[in-house]
């Protein structure tokens, strides 16, 4: 068993630090919000008062953090000055590829070890402890930061050197964006063409068209029991965040020179529909908007 400070303790890093906890590892808590340090300690970790005394305590820092400005900075003014020599460093945030690389490098300079460790799975993933983690570190780092992560994951890959896992993720995030739409927009062209819903679900689902955004999160209301669709599109991964996701995506494509035009035209939809008001709302709830029915989603809500 291990100390670990969790920084962050949000709605993912607040199920995450207690899935640490009820593994039996000593977790030091921080965040800049009391009352999570609090809700945190209920769910059997023990407070810190600082980032820096929680980072002091621990063999492992893991940060869960709003974006790529938060993890620079906590890292370079709380953990790495903080840090025991022996310490392994993991940020979970899902950020740009810069950021974390520069996170990386810090801790290099200071002979710390790293990792960035993004994650697949929503609120409900972090609290059932079966979230999907893409890591970029180095071979001789990834079992210790399997270890690290196995209490909190389904699954842990190794996507390559420093800044990978980032990488994998707003790819991964992207075609997810981009497929989203296309099943919706499958879906109100069916309508409009007369076809019963249910029955192109049925055919889509045996046929080329399969993915997971059809299949496992259909945005149609009734074939898929478990998906959002079928309670108002309230929780499962928030429109704001998917809108963030395609921006470090649109972000890395203009500074990498890739060719991403659907990921761009994703990236104006997801836009439209939060700038609309609904961002708070799951991300395959942009059915409506394209279906040109709103108003059924503001009934549904
Ligand atoms: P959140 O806003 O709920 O939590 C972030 C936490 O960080 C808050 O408790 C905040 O008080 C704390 N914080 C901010 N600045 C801090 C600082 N300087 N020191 C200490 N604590 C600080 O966000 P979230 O939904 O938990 O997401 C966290 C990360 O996970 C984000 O990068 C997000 O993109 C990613 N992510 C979220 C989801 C999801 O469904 N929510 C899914 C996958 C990935």
């Amino acid at each position: 068993m291990s100390s670990i400070a969790f920084i962050g303790l949000g709605n993912m890093g607040a199920g995450m630090a207690a899935n640490l906890a009820k593994a039996g590892h000593d977790v030091y808590a921080a965040d800049i919000s009391p009352t999570a340090v609090d809700r945190a300690v209920s769910a059997g970790c023990r407070g810190a008062a600082s980032t820096a005394e929680a980072v002091r305590a621990s063999d492992i820092v893991i940060t869960m953090l709003p974006a790529g400005a938060h993890v620079r900075a906590v890292w370079s003014d709380d953990v790495i000055p903080n840090a025991r020599q022996s310490a392994l460093l993991i940020d979970c945030s899902t950020i740009d590829v810069e950021s974390a690389r520069f996170a990386h490098d810090a801790a290099r300079a200071a002979g710390l070890r790293a990792a960035d460790a993004p994650v697949s799975g929503g609120v409900m993933a972090a609290e059932a402890g079966s979230l999907a983690f893409m890591v970029g570190c180095g071979d001789e780092t990834l079992g210790e930061v399997e270890a690290a992560l196995t209490a909190m994951a389904r699954v842990v890959i190794h996507a390559g050197g420093p800044g990978a896992g980032q990488a994998a993720k707003i790819c991964n995030n992207m075609l997810l964006g981009v497929s989203m739409i296309g099943v919706c927009e499958a879906f109100s062209l069916a309508e409009k063409l007369g076809l019963a819903p249910d029955r192109f679900f049925d055919i889509a689902a045996k046929s080329s068209g399969q993915c997971w955004s059809l299949t496992t999160y259909c945005p149609w209301p009734g074939p898929v029991p478990s998906a959002p669709s079928n309670r108002g599109y309230e929780g499962g991964f928030l429109t704001a965040l998917m809108l963030k996701d395609l921006k470090l995506a649109q972000e890395a494509a203009a500074r990498s020179g890739a060719a991403t035009p659907l990921g761009a035209q994703a990236e104006a939809l997801y836009a439209l529909f939060d700038g609309l008001g609904h961002g708070q709302k799951d991300f395959s709830a942009i059915l409506q908007l394209l279906r040109g029915k709103l108003t059924e989603l503001q009934s549904a809500s």
